[in-house]
C-alpha cells in the first residue's frame, strides 16, 4: 500500500482526533498532510507541531494571528477563513479527504474535494442529508469513492465487499438507543443536558451525541445509507441493539444475513476507510463473545423518540425537506445545548420549521445554500 496523503476537516474534533490516532499508529501507510479545525486554535497548533503537516486552516479567521505564531519557526503554511477550508482540499499533495466538520459546514468544502477528483473518508453524513443527490451525481462524474466513516455505514460497506451485483433485499441498521433508551415521554420531559451527553456507549461530539439521544442520528443515518448504497427507504429497517457489537447488516435476496461485529470504538472505521481495500493491524481490544453472551435487539420506539419518523417523512417527501429537518434540527440543537429548548420539544420544533417551508422539487445546490439560510432565519420566529 502506498504512503496515504489525508487531509482532516475537523481535525480538532472527536473524529479528527481519532483519525490522527489511526495516523500516529500507522506513520509508514498514513500522513496528515493537510489539519482543518474550526475555532480550536490551541488544539490544532498542538497536532501541528507533532505531525507537522504542509499546510493549516483555522476556519475562524480571528485566531490566524495565534497560530501563524505559533507555527512560525516551521515550514508549516497557515491560512484563515471558511474559503481557505473549501480551497485546501484541492491541493495535489492530498490523496484521502476525510470529511469531519460537524453539521451543514461541512457541505462546501466536501463537495470541493469530490470536484478535485479526492478520495472521501466521510463522517459528516449532514452533507448527504442535505444534498445527497448532487453529492452522488458529482461523486459519479468525478469517479471519486465515497468510503463511509459513519460506523454503521462502514459495518454496510463491509458486509458489501464482494457483495456489489447482488441486490440488498434489507438493511438492518442498528442505533444503540442512546442514554434514554427505555424511557417513555414522560420521563425525558425535563431530562437535562448532562444525562443527554452521557452516551452509554460511544465518546462523540456533542451535536451528534444530542441527535443520537433523539433518534434524530438514526434519521440521518437512514438518510445517509439511501444515498450511499442506493436503496430506498422503505428497505432500511431501524433496530435497537443497546450493546452496540453488531453495527449494522445487510439482508441479501436469498434471506441470508451478514453482520459486521465488533468492539464499539470509531477508530476502526476511520482506519477501515483510511486502508481500504487493505485491512492493517490495530490495537482495539478484540470483542469477546464469552464476556457479553447476550445481544439484544428491539423495535425502536416511535412514539417517544418522534425525530426518527419524522426524518423518514422528511426523506419520502425528498426536495429540500431533508435540508430543512437539518438545518432545523441544527438549531434545535444548539438551543437545547444553551437551555432555550427542551429535549422533548425538538421534535416539534424541527416538524414547524418543515411545515413553514417552501417545497422545491429538485433544488440546486445554491437553492439548498439558501434554504439553510432561510431555516435558520423561520427558527428565529419558533
Ligand atoms: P465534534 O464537534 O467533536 O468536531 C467537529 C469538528 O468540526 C471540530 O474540529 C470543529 O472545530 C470543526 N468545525 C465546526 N464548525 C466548523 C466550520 N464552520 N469550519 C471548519 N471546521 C469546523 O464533532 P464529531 O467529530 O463528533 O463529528 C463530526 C462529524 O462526524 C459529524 O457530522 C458527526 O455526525 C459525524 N460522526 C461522528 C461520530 C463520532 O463518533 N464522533 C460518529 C459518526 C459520525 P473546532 O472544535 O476547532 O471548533
Ligand atoms: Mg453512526
Amino acid at each position: 500500500m502506498n504512503k496515504k496523503r489525508i487531509a482532516i476537516l475537523g481535525s480538532t474534533g472527536s473524529i479528527g482526533t481519532q483519525t490522527l490516532n489511526v495516523i500516529r499508529r500507522h506513520p509508514d501507510l498514513f500522513e496528515a498532510e493537510v489539519l482543518v479545525g474550526g475555532s480550536n486554535a490551541e488544539l490544532l497548533i498542538k497536532q501541528a507541531l507533532e505531525f507537522q503537516p504542509n499546510m493549516v486552516v483555522i476556519a475562524d479567521k480571528s485566531k490566524y494571528g495565534t497560530v501563524c505564531d505559533a507555527l512560525s519557526s516551521t515550514d508549516i503554511k497557515v491560512f484563515a477563513g471558511e474559503e481557505s477550508v473549501c480551497d485546501i482540499v484541492e491541493m495535489d499533495c492530498v490523496d484521502i479527504v476525510m470529511a469531519a466538520i460537524v453539521g451543514f459546514a461541512g457541505l462546501k468544502p466536501t463537495l470541493n474535494a469530490i470536484r478535485a477528483k479526492k478520495t472521501i473518508a466521510l463522517a459528516n453524513k449532514e452533507t448527504m442529508v442535505v444534498a445527497g443527490e448532487i453529492v452522488t451525481a458529482e461523486a459519479r462524474k468525478n469517479g471519486v469513492a465515497i468510503l463511509p466513516v459513519d460506523s454503521e455505514h462502514s459495518a454496510i460497506f463491509q458486509t458489501l465487499q464482494g457483495e456489489f451485483h447482488n441486490k440488498i433485499d434489507k438493511i438492518l441498521l442498528t442505533a444503540s438507543g442512546g442514554p434514554l433508551f427505555g424511557r417513555k415521554r414522560e420521563q425525558i420531559e425535563n431530562v437535562t443536558l448532562a444525562e443527554v451527553l452521557k452516551h452509554p456507549n460511544w465518546s462523540m461530539g456533542r451535536k451528534v451525541t444530542i441527535d443520537s439521544a433523539s433518534l434524530m442520528n438514526k434519521g440521518l443515518e437512514v438518510i445517509e445509507a439511501k444515498w450511499l448504497f442506493g436503496v430506498g427507504v422503505d428497505k432500511i429497517e431501524v433496530l435497537v441493539h443497546p450493546q452496540s457489537i453488531v453495527h449494522s447488516m445487510v439482508q441479501f435476496e436469498d434471506g441470508s444475513i451478514k453482520a459486521q461485529i465488533g468492539t464499539p470504538t470509531m477508530e476502526t472505521p476511520i482506519q477501515y476507510a483510511l486502508s481500504y481495500p487493505h485491512r492493517i493491524e490495530s490495537h482495539i481490544p478484540r470483542f469477546s463473545f464469552w464476556e457479553h453472551p447476550e445481544l439484544t435487539f428491539f423495535r425502536p420506539d416511535t412514539e417517544t423518540f418522534r425525530c426518527l419518523p419524522l426524518a423518514y417523512n422528511a426523506i419520502e417527501q425528498g426536495g429540500n425537506i431533508p435540508c430543512v429537518m437539518n438545518a432545523a434540527n441544527e438549531v434545535a440543537v444548539q438551543r437545547f445545548i444553551d437551555g432555550k429548548l427542551r429535549f422533548i420539544d425538538i421534535a416539534g420544533f424541527v416538524e414547524q420549521a418543515i411545515s413553514k417551508a417552501t417545497y422545491i422539487a429538485h433544488p440546486t445546490l445554491d437553492q439548498l445554500l439558501e434554504c439553510d439560510t432561510e431555516t435558520r432565519k423561520t427558527c428565529n420566529n419558533i
